[in-house]
């Protein structure tokens, strides 16, 4: 092939047990989908629905590699996510058929600056800038369905140098992981390779320079990353 110049090589995250890598095709992400976050940020669970918005792959930061303290912010939070990484896709998923297409789950954190993002809010505007910024999100390794089963329950915590911020079950969840793939397979075409970032618990808040992030979920496993 003739490029104009070197394409990059693909995004991927590692895969536990194997050294077989998943390459990542886009990254989806639920807003408000714990009912106490909603309420936390402001909002009424019952009378709004979770929504989507998106990440870029090259936004990931694999496990092992610092979070630097991203430029143009002074607001960085933490949100722990359970990622969903897709094997195959579709459109106009059946609910009773979406967990077939998934390949493995990791543990991920959605890095956000709230305060970019609040600003866009009150302007109406688009939130890539507080969201899709360079390693906004760091993952862990995906742990294969076939070993994992697939999650309905389990605890999901974020401790920050030892504390825990956030805590949460699974199980809380507003849309549970085949109602959030089919949603999302009505609004666009899912294929092998999509992450979805499943929204946070309750818990958010601001990171400093220096903090060590421990994040677990039940099952899954734990990603650890520190704040450069
Ligand atoms: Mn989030």
């Amino acid at each position: 092939m003739n490029y104009v110049f070197a394409p990059d090589v693909p995004v991927t995250l590692p895969v536990s047990g194997s050294s077989a890598l998943y390459p990542v095709h886009r990254i989806y992400c639920v807003g408000r989908n714990y009912a106490a976050y909603a309420v936390e940020m402001g909002h009424d669970p019952d009378k709004e629905p979770p929504f989507f918005f998106q990440k870029n792959p090259d936004n990931l930061l694999v496990e092992g590699v610092d979070f630097p303290y991203p430029a143009q912010t002074s607001d960085v939070h933490h949100e722990i996510e359970l990622a969903v990484a897709l094997k195959s896709g579709g459109r106009d998923i059946a609910i009773s058929q979406a967990l077939d297409c998934v390949y493995g789950y990791a543990v991920s954190l959605d890095m956000t600056r709230r305060d970019l993002q609040g600003q866009m809010k009150k302007l109406g505007r688009p939130w890539e800038i507080g969201k899709a910024f360079e390693h906004s999100a760091p993952c862990s390794k995906l742990i294969p369905a076939e070993v994992s089963g697939h999650p309905v329950q389990g605890e999901i915590w974020l401790k920050i140098n030892g504390d825990v911020r956030q805590s949460g079950d699974l199980n809380q969840m507003i849309w549970k992981i085949p109602e959030m793939i089919a949603t999302l397979s009505t609004l666009f075409t899912l294929q092998a390779g999509d992450v979805i970032l499943t929204g946070t618990p309750a818990g958010v808040g601001p990171v400093q320079r220096d903090d060590r992030l421990h994040g677990h979920i039940e099952g899954i496993g734990t990603l650890r990353v520190n704040i450069a």
